[in-house]
């Protein structure tokens, strides 16, 4: 696939890679695998074993190469699948690895996906290790909820910098129709074009270019109501099942309206994610609202990080 001189068609991306494994990567991986794709999803190498595996006799080595943080979201997915919904033969298609070990395999990839930690340094890591590996035609996007996108591409190579842009799917992204395609000064017209098709055409999802602010739209929105939602419901004694049960279906809303919503998120990701507007932010309004809610720090603080760590607002998952 090449950009310039040629027509590109969405079809032609066969092969995809994303990298991250966690509640988004792993949701991702199975979207693009189901659309056909054969995707690589890779993770961070474990540095240790696990209490469990070493009860087993394994070696780091063994750990390494199962990668049990891909393999782990590999077999979530399978569980959660609506089977009818989808191809079978998906699961066949997606290859957990290692990053560190399949690095040069980024090489085949059409597409290469990123939802890491959002952290911008872990982020402009990943695509350091990315721009060595890349094709120069392979396009490059990133999953963050709302880091500024020009931020993660300075300083890397201008093919690199013409390929990249956000392509921000929502949890879980299955089911959620949205994508915020967010192009940088640097992304080619053409790479916007091929990206809305992509998800358009083939993950079935509805598309909207948004511009590189801090959250960019839906979760600036979504988050602002939020946090006004968590405090005065905490403030008022009510319960996380109670606001859940009178925000939710009856009011023609999903069974996961409010907390459970959050915990599905990721609390620890949520933190980023108001950390992210509150230090961009040149309002001194908005830094107030984006204020980090108590709760949520001694939630994270104590590992209850939400779905991902069986236990967030909601004390079993
Ligand atoms: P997560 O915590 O569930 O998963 C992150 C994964 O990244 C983990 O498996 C971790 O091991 C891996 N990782 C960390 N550093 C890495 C590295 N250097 N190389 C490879 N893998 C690495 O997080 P998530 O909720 O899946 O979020 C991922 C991205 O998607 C973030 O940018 C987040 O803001 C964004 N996002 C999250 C949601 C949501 O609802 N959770 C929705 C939209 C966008």
């Amino acid at each position: 696939m090449t950009i310039q001189g040629s027509r590109r068609s969405a079809s032609l991306i066969r092969r995809a890679a994303v990298i991250g494994s966690g509640v988004m990567g792993a949701g991702i991986a199975a979207h693009l695998a189901n659309a056909g794709m054969r995707v690589l999803l890779l993770d961070v190498v474990p540095q240790a074993l696990t209490a469990e595996e070493e009860k087993q006799g394994l070696t780091l080595a063994d750990a390494r190469v199962r990668n049990r943080l891909a393999a782990a979201a590999v077999g979530r997915m399978g569980k959660a699948q609506p089977a009818q919904l989808y191809d079978p033969a998906w699961t066949a298609r997606i290859m957990p690895g290692n990053l560190a070990d399949h690095a040069a395999e980024l090489g085949e990839a059409d597409w290469i996906v990123e939802a890491v930690v959002e952290r911008l340094d872990v982020k402009r890591e990943v695509f350091a290790a990315v721009d060595a590996h890349r094709r120069p035609d392979t396009i490059v996007t990133t999953n963050t909820s709302g880091l500024s996108a020009a931020s993660m591409a300075e300083g890397r190579s201008e093919s690199f910098r013409r390929h990249f842009a956000v392509t921000h799917f929502f949890n879980p992204p299955r089911y959620m129709k949205l994508v915020e395609i967010v192009p940088t000064a640097d992304t080619a017209p053409e790479v916007v074009s091929l990206l809305r098709e992509a998800c358009e055409k083939r993950l079935g999802k509805g598309v909207v270019i948004a511009k590189d602010t801090p959250n960019f739209i839906a979760n600036r929105i979504g988050t602002f109501g939020m946090l006004v939602t968590l405090e005065d419901t905490l403030g008022y004694g009510l319960t996380v099942e109670e606001a859940d049960a009178l925000t939710g279906p009856a009011m023609g809303r999903p069974k996961t309206a409010t907390f459970r919503m959050l915990d599905l998120v990721g609390l620890d990701t949520l933190l980023h994610v108001v950390d992210n507007v509150r230090e961009r932010s040149e309002n001194p309004g908005e830094r107030a609202v984006f204020a980090r809610p108590a709760v949520l720090e001694r939630l994270v603080a104590g590992g209850r990080t939400g779905e991902k760590a069986g236990a967030g607002f909601y004390r079993k998952i």
